[in-house]
């Protein structure tokens, strides 16, 4: 290169325009092959390798981007990249001269251009010449290193851009995965994240959501139905909240309640003004549900238990009053109702017991294979007895229907219930019907009434815990919502399934199913 002014003018324009266009690139690959086309370019060279060290700080270099020099050769270049560049201009020429030997190209002669930013250094420009030109003036010196500072720098920028964009990769990918919602909000409260569980939660798209306030998305409610992110949203409390928490009720676009607990994480400048928040969305239904379901408890077990209690506390009140004497008649009746409420009473607790067993793990079982008509015959003649004729038992077995494999305890404890049922929840009485047949190694057996039935909307819900259908019997007949619940336990140990179909007005008829006995399988 000459020393003249004009020539001086055109590098200056020359640099200009090249660190415009590399300090404008933030992709690192396209950068590195930017470079060294320029560098090639520069330094009149016929071919010319660019290597940075690795991200993670280690010092060795790799080979990023090249020029003429196709990538199946660039490992041939691997002992250049060994020597450090301070021994280039010793030992350079003959590390050069094999890898020309090794890769049959013409490398007459190298210049190399550190990459340094910080004193630290980023990699190194690699230049090839195939014939010997003529040195390098002070001036061209100082442009080419002008040149490698800019490109050094363009380099640590672009790799420092690749970090935070892989860094917001993996956020993104954590939000996108998180199982509970997830959701970013702007200083204008306005959403711009919204991960696919909030997606679920709330039946919004992500589409949609972007960009609307979040109270009209998210919508949490109180339970007096006030919208808590209108009203009351806890990131625009004062003074500033330290936990931000908002719970309550939100209603899906496709209908659904959903309990969540919305905790918030805000950013904040100067001033405590508001520059935005994330927010992490739990679904809390299943607590709330536990809590109501604890609140229940308590009122049926004070409800419950008390009213027998009560009853056999009245009874024997009376009979022991010393002023007054019974006829044996009276005393028979008195310690009858007594013995019925205490067994009433017993039952209650086995079940409360029973309750939390299958809350704790479910319920063992010791089977055997026996007849259901044993077990049915057993169950009817002592619900014969207690309702005096008013109802008709009707039993239907096929002659040939094997044995279960079942609890015979359990399993009349499931009987007995459902006959039970039956019986209460048919005010008029009529024909309990209860058979079963086989199909394939089940059993299907029924209890049908003719009794109140039960609404469509609830027969699913009636083997919930403590649930009772809202009707007029509810409040005449007494019950704590457990027999359905601990049936349906109880038949899905035994590995069947049970269920209702039924009629408002015309009657009830409860399926379930169970394995049969073993030695007809083999059959
Ligand atoms: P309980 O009878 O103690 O209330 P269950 O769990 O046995 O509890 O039954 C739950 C609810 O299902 C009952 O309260 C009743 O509303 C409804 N139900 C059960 N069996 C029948 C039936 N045979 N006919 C009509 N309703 C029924």
């Amino acid at each position: 290169m000459l020393e003249q002014p004009d020539h001086r003018l055109r590098q200056r324009e020359y640099l200009l325009q090249i660190s415009r266009a590399i300090t404008a690139q933030l992709d690192l690959s396209s950068l590195l092959n930017l470079v060294i086309g320029y560098a090639v370019e520069m330094l009149a060279g016929t071919s010319g390798l660019i290597a940075i060290s690795d991200e993670e700080g280690d010092d060795a270099l790799r080979i990023r981007a090249s020029s003429q020099l196709p990538r199946e050769i660039w490992p041939a270049f691997a002992p250049l990249l060994d020597l450090p560049v301070g021994d280039l201009p010793r030992r350079g020429v003959a590390v050069l001269r094999d890898v020309a030997a090794d890769t049959g190209l013409s490398l007459r002669q190298m210049i190399a251009l550190p990459l340094t930013v910080r004193q630290a250094s980023v990699g190194v420009i690699y230049v090839f010449r195939a014939a010997l030109n003529v040195d390098f003036s002070a001036n061209d010196r100082q442009f080419l290193q002008d040149f490698a500072d800019q490109a050094a720098i363009a380099v640590s920028n672009a790799r420092l851009y690749q970090g935070v964009l892989r860094e917001k990769q993996r956020l993104d990918a954590m939000i996108e995965q998180s199982a509970d919602g997830a959701m970013i909000i702007d200083s204008r409260w306005r959403i711009t994240t919204f991960n696919h569980t909030m997606e679920q939660f709330t039946g919004w798209s992500r589409e949609e959501a972007i960009g609307r306030p979040c109270a009209e998305v998210l919508g949490i409610h109180s339970d007096q139905g006030v919208n808590i992110c209108l009203t009351d949203c806890p990131l625009q409390r004062r003074p500033i909240m330290e936990n931000p928490v908002a719970e309550g009720k939100i209603t899906s676009r496709d209908g659904r309640d959903i309990y969540v607990q919305s905790r918030y994480a805000a950013q904040r400048g100067p001033g405590d003004i508001f520059l935005g928040a994330i927010a992490n969305v739990r679904d809390i239904t299943a607590q709330r549900r536990e809590v109501e379901l604890q609140n229940t408890f308590i009122s049926v077990i004070s409800h419950e238990l008390k009213t027998p209690v009560s009853i056999i506390k009245g009874y024997a009140g009376t009979l022991a009053r010393q002023d007054a004497t019974f006829s044996q008649e009276t005393l028979r009746e008195g310690l009858t109702v007594i013995e019925e409420e205490a067994d009433r009473l017993a039952r209650q607790i086995q079940d409360l017991l029973d309750v939390s067993r299958v809350a704790a793990g479910g319920v063992r079982l010791d089977r055997s294979d026996f007849p259901l008509t044993i077990l049915v015959a057993d169950v009817v003649r002592s619900f014969a007895a207690q309702t005096e004729g008013k109802f008709e038992f009707e039993l239907r077995f096929p002659d040939d229907m094997p044995p279960v494999h079942a609890d015979y305890e359990r399993l009349r404890q499931v009987l007995s219930n459902l006959v039970s049922n039956a019986v209460k929840y048919s005010p008029e009485g009529g024909t309990i019907r209860i058979g079963a047949r086989a199909e394939g190694d089940l059993a299907i057996a029924y209890v049908a009434d003719q009794g109140i039935g039960i609404a469509p909307e609830e027969q699913e819900q009636i083997f919930q815990r403590f649930y009772r259908a809202d009707n007029r019997l509810r409040r005449e007949t007494q019950g704590s919502g457990l027999g359905l619940y601990l049936a349906r336990a109880i038949i899905e140990a035994h590995g069947g399934t049970i269920w209702v179909e039924s009629q408002i007005g015309r009657g009830s008829r409860f399926f379930f199913t169970l394995p049969l006995g073993r030695r007809q399988l083999t059959d």
